[in-house]
């Protein structure tokens, strides 16, 4: 904690990497980019990061989940980022090793005050991309210091943990399956699934 931080990227060069996926920036992408940039503060952390020490848990999927990882450098390929769909643009941030957390979210009236205060003739689009990029952190966001209340370490699991689901056949990987009195299942074969055969 008491290293001296590298100073993070500026936000315009992750945003420009950002765009480079998405074709497009929007205001989604910058509110995941300056969440990113504000944890690495609150947690005392270097980002974007190569390592796996930081985990991020999404509540929403699109846009912003990609200006998180331009951020963090938590991405869903490399096992640091989560979709925990709540339907929120809001982002809870891990330390791994302590498990010390912060959630991050948008002020609940941070889209009003930005219309509000929009000048005439400025479209809403335009007034968020330009508050999302010049507003400072505290105006954005709340930073909430959590206790997680689900497993990280079952998260993560163990690297190279296989089974074999005893009905249908398929290898699970990372501890998913379910044991069922004597049986090793897949969550679709022990009835958790999400699709049938037609
Ligand atoms: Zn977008
Ligand atoms: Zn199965």
């Amino acid at each position: 904690m008491s290293a001296i931080l590298e100073p993070p990227p500026r936000l315009d060069e992750l945003l420009a990497r950002s765009v480079a996926l998405h074709n497009h920036l929007c205001p989604r992408q910058i509110l995941g980019a300056r969440m990113g940039l504000l944890a690495g503060q609150a947690l005392g952390m270097a980002v974007p990061r190569t390592d796996k020490k930081l985990m991020v848990l999404a509540e929403t999927d699109g846009c912003f989940a990609d200006g998180l990882s331009v951020a963090t450098g938590c991405w869903l390929g490399r096992r640091t980022l989560r979709l925990v769909d709540h339907g929120k643009v809001a982002a809870t941030f891990v330390e791994v090793r302590t498990g010390q957390a912060v959630r991050i979210a948008p002020h609940t009236d941070l889209r009003a005050r930005v219309r509000a205060g929009r000048a005439e003739g400025v479209k809403r689009w335009d007034a968020y991309m330009d508050a999302y990029q010049t507003w400072e952190d505290q105006d954005l966001f709340t930073v909430m210091p959590i206790r997680l209340t689900l497993d990280l370490a079952a998260v993560i699991s163990v690297n190279g943990k296989r089974a074999i689901c005893d009905a249908c056949g398929e290898e699970i990987i990372n501890e998913r399956e379910v044991r069922q009195e004597e049986s090793v299942l897949c969550r679709d074969c022990a009835g958790q699934g999400y699709w049938q055969m037609k």
